[in-house]
């Protein structure tokens, strides 16, 4: 059963993420809720991620190469299991070619990460951890953690599992953010400031780690405010303008985006008008 639309009350770095590459496709994915396709590339993500978290349950020494690969398969029924929709990106592969390249894939991706860390030597405070925390403003901040390190000595270092190639220092804005946002909720919920935050790219075996000053966190809760105040206008006008740039290929509601000659959905919430002397889609005062 699908709940009645809500207005948001709380913010991810996915849909921050959202907000600022396309406001109607933030609305289309919290407000409407359309559904998506899943798409190979990012079930194979949650596969692999899948694999890398299971993995240190157990003991250390037992944590090699050849036998995080050889979790693959059991990892992907499990997922099927809770999520049986996904059978439908393989519906149409008779003699299962593809989904065995799309299982080698996942398994060269889990296997380059032992190139990149060693596991044995790892004890992970947390692994997938779910944070949520409140600003000031009373702002909600959510997400997952794919990994909390905590040195001996109390360090704490947030790391970020991708599975696709570290982008050109000029794109790598997104990655960053996202890592920063998660320090602030670590900041907020433990009031320990992360020494490092640490990107796995699996995809080109690279790693980028950076070491936050609590003037990056004030920096990007400025951001998430700015932009949670933007989004609480957009609810309340109904006024989500599509914002089209080359990401537009990936995105699955093109036949709802007036930019693609589509129309989008009724608007589910209740519209403020705005009064005189404000911003927004009425006519204005002088
Ligand atoms: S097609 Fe592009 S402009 Fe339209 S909703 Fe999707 S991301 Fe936004």
């Amino acid at each position: 059963m699908t709940s009645s639309p809500q207005p948001p009350v709380s913010l991810s770095p996915s849909r921050a993420g959202d907000f600022m590459q396309c406001p109607l496709l933030y609305r289309f994915r919290v407000i409407d809720r359309l559904p998506e396709k899943p798409s190979p590339a990012a079930t194979r993500g949650t596969l692999v991620h899948a694999v890398l978290e299971r993995l240190f349950d157990d003991p250390a020494a037992e944590r090699t190469a050849p036998k995080a690969r050889a979790m693959v398969p059991g990892q992907w029924a499990r997922l099927l299991e809770a999520r049986p929709e996904l059978a439908a990106l393989f519906e149409d592969d008779a003699d299962g070619e593809r989904l065995a390249r799309w299982l080698r894939e996942a398994e060269e991706l889990v296997e380059r990460w032992f190139t990149l860390e060693d596991p044995t030597l790892l004890e992970p405070a947390e692994r997938e951890l779910f944070v949520e925390a409140e600003l000031d403003s009373g702002l909600r901040l959510r997400g997952v953690i794919d990994r909390v390190d905590v040195a001996p000595t109390g360090d704490v270092r947030i790391v970020d599992y991708k599975t696709g190639k570290a982008p050109r220092p000029e794109y790598g804005d997104s990655a960053l953010f996202q890592m920063t946002f998660y320090a602030l909720v670590v900041w907020r919920l433990k009031g320990v400031l992360p020494r490092r935050l640490q990107l796995v790219y699996l995809g080109s075996g690279d790693v980028v780690t950076y070491d936050p000053v609590m003037a990056d966190l004030r920096r990007v809760e400025r951001k998430l405010l700015a932009l949670w105040d933007a989004i609480r206008r957009a609810t309340e006008t109904g006024d989500w303008r599509p914002r089209p740039t080359k990401l537009c290929g990936w995105c699955d509601h093109q036949a709802f985006c007036p930019e693609f000659g589509g129309t989008p959905p009724v608007y589910p919430l209740p519209v403020q008008s705005t009064g005189p002397g404000q911003n927004g889609p009425g006519p204005a005062m002088s």
